[in-house]
């Protein structure tokens, strides 16, 4: 990979600044570089606060996606809903707006919200999803060990499939399995999966049942193969999930199900029903989920769309230095 130069990527390269519908990690756009490569567009999206050693592996999975040949997507994979820290009372009316997905992910933890708070957001689902539906939750890391157990029995009668990084810690997740061991919720690892080799030390601290796996910050396809093969080898399930990323980003985590599908029985419903989190798109047919189902049409760029939403010379400028830096990493 490390043949492909700067000047060779530069003429096929778009920095795009997409507005977002509701404000995530305290940004209200999420930025992208996009490359319009000889397989298809690809999308180069590392947070901004990330440093070139990350960000060089979520480039090693633009340019794969790029430059290299990959299966199609499945025509129709199935995603959850996402329900945000918002107050119950909001819950029936979000969840009638996305048709009614048969899975739901919500929110809780973290700032600007309470456990009651949590308790009745998610009671709130339930009513709404009925017994037939089927809830993940994700506090992204917020709750200590003695918090998360609290949670969880608090919620145990609430029938969830899993608990997506309660804690941060790999030894407190560890620790927290072996405390709800009876009540039959499983434990996720999303934040815990960042870099490839991180699976191995989750395996090894038997700190989760269900491993999330976002292929762009694992440094592309095949990386995320190989982690997927060795969480599947282990006994653990797997969820392919997004990076928040535009609908050539997403496609790519629809490559994954394809493969997935080839390789286990069961595929759990995929986080990549988060298009509806931008509030635009780069490609002519966006990968907007309804009903829990995502329909897959392979990317193409809109170019009246992306030239509508291209970043500011500034911002193009410091992307571009960003791709120099980070290509030197390779
Ligand atoms: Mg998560």
């Amino acid at each position: 990979m490390s043949r492909v130069q700067v000047d060779d990527i530069l003429p096929l390269a778009h920095v795009v600044s997409i507005p977002l519908t509701t404000a995530f990690r305290g940004l209200t756009t999420r930025e992208a570089l996009l490359i319009a490569g000889p397989e298809g567009p690809a999308e180069w999206s590392p947070f901004l606060e990330y440093d070139d050693a990350e960000a060089a592996t979520w480039l090693r999975a633009a340019l794969e996606q790029a430059f290299e040949s990959a299966p199609p997507a499945p025509a129709t994979i199935r995603v959850n809903g996402t329900i945000p820290a918002v107050p119950a009372d909001q819950v029936a009316g979000l969840l009638a707006g996305a048709g009614m997905p048969t899975t739901v992910k919500v929110k809780v933890g973290g700032p600007g919200t309470t456990l009651a708070e949590d308790v009745a957001r998610v009671s709130a689902v339930r009513d709404a999803l009925g017994p037939t539906g089927r809830i993940r939750l994700d506090a992204n890391g917020s709750w200590t060990l003695d918090e998360a157990e609290h949670a969880i029995r608090e919620m145990e009668l609430l029938d969830l499939d899993y608990i997506e990084q309660p804690v941060s810690e790999l030894s407190d997740m560890a620790e927290l399995r072996r405390r709800i061991t009876r009540l039959g919720i499983q434990v996720a690892a999303d934040d815990s999966i960042r870099r490839l080799s991180d699976i191995d030390a989750v395996i090894k601290a038997a700190a989760c049942d269900v491993v999330v796996l976002k292929v762009q910050p694992l440094g592309g396809l095949e990386a995320t193969q190989r982690v997927a093969q060795k969480a599947l080898t282990a006994g653990l399930e797997v969820v392919v999930s997004s990076a928040l990323e535009t609908s050539v980003g997403l496609y790519r985590g629809a490559q994954m199900i394809s493969w997935l599908e080839g390789t286990t029985p069961v595929v759990l419903d995929a986080g990549l029903g988060t298009q509806s989190f931008l509030a635009d798109d780069v490609v002519t047919t966006p990968l907007v989920a309804q009903a829990g189902l995502l329909e897959i049409t392979p990317p193409v760029l809109d170019m009246t769309k992306v030239s509508g939403l291209l970043a500011s010379a500034e911002r193009t400028a410091w992307w571009h230095q960003r791709l120099e830096r980070c290509l030197a990493l390779l």
